[in-house]
């Protein structure tokens, strides 16, 4: 096969090289139509063999578990078998076809959709959990139907040294939890944004991925030899070995500058000039905090809480309780052994949707989420509020609150904590009395209006992704305006010096926890507006400190004086350049 390269927008770092694993749901794509009375028979034969081959599939999994394969997996397998010879599955759509003249692959959804309206309907949360083996099973033979391959592959990732690079039109954030535990080496989707959650979920796994491929999806096979330059943004198709040796060169010069950063890890972050810079880390599991020790961080900066209410299809309740909210807390405060946990209360909304929420908002990012969300439901936030406070008596926790805008929602949401307290003083559970809470800047009405912001909290933060969204009027998901995604535009550049000249000048701890604060092209521009607080994720944490150990500020402050002072962007880029060189 002839070699290709596409092009995307780099969204996570690094070399990967493995077989294409094609994610491809085949639900979405099936054909519907009826068809004429002498093709029944043929249809009905039709999908007799894909449940055949499915079962023959299923038995192939089995056969190849490997001896330490956990137990689980075995009898997850005989599961969707059982669900495979159940006459709902193997003989219901048959009849579909035969009285309705439906095509095999419309039947066959016909009777899945069917049959998880009714489980879920059923009390018992076990049985209603099975509504997804009931789903999956369904994909399985769609795929055979369809010949295309299974939505999962059967192994962990590698065969022989060569990794699976997933490739799909579209991968959410949710759907991305699922790959933590898997041994994928990179993602391609065809849509997406730099600052998309899809993309920065890729950066906390630490694999390479490339975003916005237009149709990477259609034109890259199964199976195919793929090379992901997370640095560049682009995707070599079917590699010459000339080609493939070069990237496992680059591959491995990389591994050996990584090992070098590691040797920084336990320096002192400071600037040549001798001032201390606190690098912080961004979390979305209390399991995280590991990698944000190991690299460091001297604390967290961004806990998303959000990734906690996410991916919850098969469990009982839709919204995580006080009490487990309260255990995952506290892991990551016990985690970071004394170190600040700084806890963004639910972010939901827009392109981290919750699974049971619909979201019919013509602009969701405009629309009800995060704090507005959280505000309008005040029992759900009251119950975080409390898990949060609990957590506190256990070591040094910070509250971040996400997308204010207004001076009532922040006497609204103060209102609230105290709220909360009272109902744990009733109860004489402990938590720290004196929390500091902090405001997300990412409105740029937030920025705009600060003196709002500082006379009635303890911190701020600058999200810098949405805060670049909303001023520059661009969807951070929408890939056909991901060329206009800049955060060197006069005008973003112009919200983030003045947010961070009068925060200092006020005395309030600022730092920034958007993408902008791990990109090290983008460090030392920051440390010259006076940025004093980097919250990064865990991977990016130990390439910015070494930008920090070789930065100068005395030498740098004139100079980013005069970029924020610059209505050229062309001008900007070069000035910013000539920082980096310094
Ligand atoms: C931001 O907007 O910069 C931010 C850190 O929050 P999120 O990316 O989760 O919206
Ligand atoms: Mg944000």
């Amino acid at each position: 096969m002839t070699s290709f390269t596409l092009h995307g927008i780099p969204v996570s770092r690094g070399i990967a090289i493995g077989r294409a694993h094609i994610l491809a749901p085949a639900a979405l794509d099936v054909q519907h139509y009826l068809i004429a009375d002498d093709q029944v028979e043929a249809e009905v034969a039709r999908l007799q063999d894909a449940i055949t081959l499915v079962h023959a599939e299923l038995q192939n999994i089995w056969n190849e578990l490997p001896a330490d394969a956990p137990a689980e997996l075995g009898a997850f397998i005989d599961v969707h078998a059982l669900i495979l010879s159940d006459p709902m599955i193997s003989e219901m759509p048959l009849d579909i076809i035969r009285s309705r003249y439906y095509n095999a692959e419309w039947a066959l959804v016909t009777q899945i959709e069917e049959l998880s309206a009714q489980f879920e309907e059923i009390e018992d949360t076990y049985l209603r959990e099975r509504k997804s083996d009931i789903q999956q099973v369904g994909e399985r033979v769609l795929k055979a139907l369809t010949g295309s391959a299974n939505i999962l592959p059967k192994g962990e990732g590698a065969e022989g040294g060569a990794s699976m690079i997933v490739v799909a039109h579209d991968i959410s954030p949710a759907d991305m939890l699922q790959f933590r535990n898997r041994a994928f080496s990179g993602f391609i989707t065809d849509v997406g944004g730099q600052n998309s959650h899809t993309a920065i979920v890729a950066r906390s796994l630490d694999i390479p991925a490339t975003v916005g491929v237009s149709n990477a999806s259609r034109l890259i096979d199964q199976g195919d030899w793929l090379i992901i330059d997370g640095d560049a943004g682009v995707v070599v198709v079917a590699p010459n070995s000339v080609v493939l040796d070069q990237y496992r060169e680059k591959q491995a010069r990389q591994m050996r500058e990584r090992k070098k950063l590691g040797k920084l890890k336990k320096m002192p972050s400071v600037t040549l000039d001798g001032t201390p810079i606190t690098l912080l880390a961004n979390i979305e599991f209390p399991d995280d905090c590991a990698h944000a020790m190991d690299a460091g961080a001297h604390g967290i900066g961004l806990f998303r809480s959000e990734f906690l209410f996410m991916g919850r299809t098969g469990h009982a309740n839709q919204l995580p309780s006080e009490d487990e909210q309260f255990e995952s807390y506290k892991k990551a405060v016990i985690a970071m052994k004394g170190r600040p946990v700084t806890i963004r209360t639910l972010d939901i909304g827009a392109d981290k949707p919750m699974d049971f929420a619909e979201q019919t908002a013509l602009n969701p990012a405009l629309g009800l989420r995060a704090i507005r969300f959280c505000l309008s439901e005040p029992q759900m936030f009251l119950t975080q509020l409390r898990a949060i406070l609990r957590a506190s008596a256990f070591g040094p926790i910070k509250l971040l609150v996400p997308m204010l805008a207004h001076a009532f929602e922040i006497d609204q949401t103060l209102l609230m904590i105290e709220q909360a307290k009272a109902q744990l003083r009733e109860q004489k559970i402990k938590f720290d009395a004196e929390l500091p809470v902090g405001a997300m800047i990412e409105i740029p009405a937030a920025a705009l209006s600060l003196p709002m912001f500082i006379k009635r909290l303890d911190f701020l933060s600058l999200g810098t992704n949405d805060l670049i969204q909303y001023a520059l009027a661009i969807d951070r998901v929408d890939h056909e305006v991901a060329h206009l995604y800049n955060p060197l535009h006069p005008a973003v550049l112009y919200l983030i010096s003045t947010t961070i000249a009068m925060a200092a000048k006020a005395g309030i701890p600022i730092s920034v926890c958007g993408e902008m604060a791990g990109d090290v092209q983008m460090t030392r521009l920051l440390l010259g507006m006076g940025l004093r607080e980097f919250s990064m994720h865990p991977s990016q944490l130990l390439a910015v400190k070494n930008e920090i150990l070789n930065s100068d500020l005395n030498a740098l402050t004139p100079l980013t004086r005069k970029i924020v002072r610059s209505f050229e962007q062309e001008e900007i880029i070069e000035a910013v350049e000539r920082l980096r060189v310094m």
